[in-house]
């Protein structure tokens, strides 16, 4: 029996068409990029154009991209690398970010943007919780438990209005806008100047591309710390020898991620439409966590009350489905997800919860297997 996958947001298989155009950074062509000899500066040659090619995919400038061993990394560097450098300031942070964003931002002066019952954070808020103090604001634009979207371009307005009533009256401090998107290019554009972001994190893994592998956009203009110091790779702010075959892995799933994100866009959204339709209609009671609009449609997140997520989701195992209770990374703690308190869920209902996210292999005869599936264990 062929399992049925709906875990794509936290993990996609790696495309052989990827695979192929990584293949020979690994064996003939393995050489360091900063050696001088001329098989050195092919390998360089393949990280200078991995690095032009996923600048031109966000509309940057390849100086403006930083290559990460994936998200985390990614958002420790943007926020690391900024209150490291204001180390006086402060920063923003939505209230239903990853914990890759909200584990650095508690080590500094930070508080937290309240979000609506979609998750949303609403742009009139921020204008009123920017500090003179603040130096960073940090919002994810796409949610990776319930998927909600958030509004970045209107974000970016607040804090861009900020800086130039700061410029204008001779305050030196800057303020930055970083969003990490990791959960996006498959489905979303990820245009830095339309979406106003200052910073973006990216993620390898997620976009059907190798596990460990990323970037953070750095727009000109914005001074980090740096997070790894050592041989000066990578502007210097993210030191060790650089990874060829992770750096052409990451653009070319860049390349088909966005390249298919139109597309890839309408089928998911049908797959999730279906998925609801049947969900609610053979179980009344289960509760849908993720918003009915501004949401991207591969990640739904449902209660279902008096249920243990554990339990059910182990049972869906047995029976070939693979789901998950939440953040893959925070399965390990017991406490009800921080993101659907933060939405106004109860924590029996949070600790009742399923995240089903969609992906390139998922159909509908897997949707339909999956909630009569979940009509039989949740009878049992
Ligand atoms: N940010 C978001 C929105 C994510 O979904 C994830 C992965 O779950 C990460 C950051 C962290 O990515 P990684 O663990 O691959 O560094």
């Amino acid at each position: 029996m062929k399992a049925i996958y709906l875990d794509y947001a936290a993990a996609t298989p790696v495309d052989s068409r990827v695979m192929q155009a990584m293949r020979p950074y690994f064996a003939e062509q393995f050489h360091n990029p900063s050696a001088i000899y001329l098989a050195g500066r092919s390998a360089r040659k393949a990280m200078d154009e991995a690095r032009m090619n996923v600048a031109r995919y966000l509309g940057a400038r390849p100086h403006e991209i930083i290559f990460t061993a994936g998200a985390t990394e990614a958002n420790n560097l943007a926020i690391h690398g900024v209150i490291r450098r204001y180390p006086k300031a402060e920063m923003l942070a939505g209230a239903i970010e990853h914990k890759s964003v909200l584990s650095p931002a508690s080590f500094y002066d930070h508080r937290l943007l309240k979000v609506n019952k979609a998750g949303l954070v609403d742009p009139e808020l921020l204008k009123k919780m920017i500090g003179p103090k603040t130096v960073l604001v940090s919002v994810g634009l796409v949610n990776n438990e319930i998927g909600t979207i958030q509004p970045i371009a209107r974000l970016s307005q607040v804090v861009g209005e900020v800086r130039k009533n700061r410029e204008r009256s001779g305050n030196k401090l800057p303020i930055w806008l970083h969003t990490d998107a990791a959960q996006a290019p498959s489905y979303l554009d990820l245009h830095v100047a339309r979406l106003g972001a200052d910073m973006m994190s990216l993620n390898g893994g997620k976009i059907y591309g190798p596990k460990q592998s990323g970037i953070l956009y750095v727009r000109s203009g914005v001074e980090l710390h740096s997070l790894i110091s050592g041989g000066g790779q990578e502007r210097g702010l993210r030191a060790g020898t650089e990874s060829p075959p992770a750096a052409v892995g990451f653009a070319k799933a860049l390349e088909f991620a966005q390249a298919g994100r139109v597309a890839g866009l309408k089928r998911i959204t049908e797959l999730k439409d279906l998925f609801i339709k049947e969900l609610t209609g053979k179980i009344p009671d289960a509760i849908i966590n993720s918003p009915s609009k501004n949401h991207c449609p591969h990640i739904v997140n449902v209660s279902f009350p008096g249920q243990d997520n554990e339990r059910l989701a182990m049972e869906l195992d047995e029976c070939g489905i693979q789901v998950s209770t939440g953040s893959a990374c925070s399965v390990s703690s017991e406490e009800p997800s921080h993101v659907l308190m933060a939405i106004g869920a109860s924590k029996a209902d949070a600790q009742s919860s399923l995240r089903f996210s969609f992906g390139r292999s998922t159909t509908r005869p897997d949707i339909l297997k999956t909630v009569k599936t979940l009509v039989q264990t949740i009878k049992a």
